[in-house]
């Protein structure tokens, strides 16, 4: 092998002295974004802004059978609803190092492989996976590490030319040195690996398609990568990358070996790693339900990182400001719903009004609307909107506390009238009427003093009497402020209400 000629120290140039960071978010557009991607690409953008670095977005698009468009398009979109921009990428953005799709990079991958090979550092590999699997069962039998032994690295041309009679085919592999690697993980602080536990691995397969292994670090390092922050799923693979960098600068593609830091693992339920199979790991879940970007980044920044001791509620530009990489903790993760549905809900109670106003309104239209579209009245929803903004976990909540004003009849809940509709109904509903009807209408405090005094005749204090008038009007026991609500749905159509109810109680 042609040895390296010097020894590159770890990101010489990067101990953030003068260099700005240059760091990538790498998905592979595989399925739809998940929890655990997202948290890796806030992690990557936030340091990025934080030091006026650059965030490089890149598509690892290698694996055909897997990739879809559709996933890649769900990824731009994703990113962009939530406001995680980029500053090179694949889309009109651009960049001095596009195309920034693996799947377009292809050439690049194979010239370097065989500059990697003509240099020594990679070789044809003809191993066949039935001879793998022996001599892996005989080492692990014998105590021996069980991985690539090594047995394709010197084949003399004779023995190639049988293999090739064989009609075997090759794979190219990397060539480990022998060399114990250390380097200083961000999140993790130092790690060492030996090399009898990073054997030689593959990176080109047999039909020529170059894997992960090769092109993830080739593409890092010609886009002059300076910070590698990934899940810490992927610290196996960065002993190898290292080694694969000695070798990319002894050939001339590389400059620097990047600084790597290996975020956290995401707990789900049962304190198992969360899946991005596992339903609440879906990022479409949350936006259909109605998280505001900003709860949901808030949220996922805390999975492995904290603002401060005594506050866990910041905005975006908060994170942007405090975010250092240095701060993340190794530790696994939680991934808490309720504690996310919570940080959510306190995001909702600060936007201002307008801002509330205008984010529910893809929840007050079809699908989602249990009204037809042309009842929808924009006035009567900014009168209630206010109201509604402190009691929402999630925007999606919505409809169903404000469909009484846009619904011809209130919905019928079953469960809602036997609950409230019990004593004698009929004569606190036929007071209620009587009272309110001769009330103020333009003051909610007149319309409540008109129930409570209904209540009062028949012996029930404030909240028994008011539960018949809400199902009657709302179709729930539970709602808005009830006055302000009557007030908003306006007389007639509030005594309407009361009048149908008394009549199917008298049915
Ligand atoms: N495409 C890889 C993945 O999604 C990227 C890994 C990395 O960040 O190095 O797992
Ligand atoms: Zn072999």
């Amino acid at each position: 092998m042609a040895n390296a000629t010097h020894s590159p120290k770890l990101s010489a140039s990067l101990d953030g002295q003068g260099v700005p960071p240059r760091v990538r978010f790498c998905p592979s557009p595989t399925g739809n974004p998940h929890v655990g991607l997202v948290r890796t690409a806030l992690f990557n953008w936030a340091f990025a802004r934080h030091t006026g670095g650059t965030m490089v977005f890149r598509i690892e698009d290698t694996d055909a059978a897997r990739d879809s468009e559709e996933s890649y398009n769900q990824l731009l979109d994703s990113l962009r609803w939530l406001g995680l921009d980029w500053d090179e990428g694949p889309d009109e953005k651009g960049g001095p190092h596009a195309p920034y799709r693996q799947s377009q990079r292809m050439d690049i991958y194979a010239d370097i492989a065989k500059r990697l090979q003509d240099a020594g550092h990679a070789y044809d590999c003809y191993c066949t996976t039935a001879e793998l699997d022996e001599r892996r069962d005989a080492a692990r039998k014998a105590g021996r590490p069980s991985g690539y032994d090594g047995h394709c690295r010197d084949l003399g041309a004779e023995q190639i030319e049988e293999y090739r009679a064989e009609g075997r085919t090759s794979i190219v592999r990397f060539r480990m040195p022998d060399e114990t690697i250390t380097f200083n993980d961000l999140v993790r602080g130092e790690l060492t690996f030996t090399p009898e536990n990073v054997p030689d691995y593959g990176i080109v397969r047999a039909n020529g398609a170059p894997l992960y292994t090769l092109v993830n670090p080739v593409d890092d390092a010609l886009m002059e990568i300076t910070h590698v922050l990934r899940g810490e799923d992927l610290l196996s693979s960065t002993p190898r990358q290292i080694a694969l960098y000695k070798a990319l600068i002894d050939i001339g593609a590389a400059k620097d070996i990047p600084l790597f830091g290996h975020l956290p693992y995401v707990m789900g339920e049962g304190n198992k790693k969360l899946s991005k199979r596992d339903p609440e790991a879906s990022l479409n879940l949350y936006r259909e339900r109605g998280f505001l970007p900003e709860g949901l980044l808030n949220y996922l920044s805390l999975l492995g990182w904290s603002f401060s001791a005594d506050q866990d509620i910041f905005s975006v530009a908060d994170l942007v400001e405090k975010f250092d990489i240095a701060d993340v903790n190794s530790n696994p993760a939680r991934f808490d719903l309720k504690k996310a549905e919570a940080v959510n809900a306190d995001h909702i109670r600060l936007l201002d009004v307008p801002a509330f106003t205008e984010a529910c309104t893809p929840w007050l239209r079809a699908p989602h609307a249990n009204w037809p579209e042309e009842n929808f009245d924009q006035a009567a929803w900014e009168a209630i909107a206010p109201y509604a903004q402190t009691r929402l976990t999630v925007l999606s909540d919505i409809t169903v506390n404000v469909d009484f004003l846009f619904l011809d009849q209130p919905v019928e809940d079953e469960a809602s009238w036997t609950k409230a509709m019990k004593g004698d109904p009929v004569a606190l509903l036929t007071t209620a009427r009587a009272k309110l009807a001769d009330a103020d209408w333009t003051s909610p405090e007149a319309l409540k003093a008109a129930v409570l005094a209904a209540g009062e005749e028949h012996g029930l204090k404030l909240g028994k009497a008011q539960a018949p008038v809400r199902v009657a009007v709302t179709g729930r026991t539970v709602g808005l402020p009830l006055f302000e609500s009557l007030q908003i749905l306006g007389e007639e159509r509030s005594l309407q209400r009361i009048d149908a109810a008394l009549a199917k109680l008298a049915a």
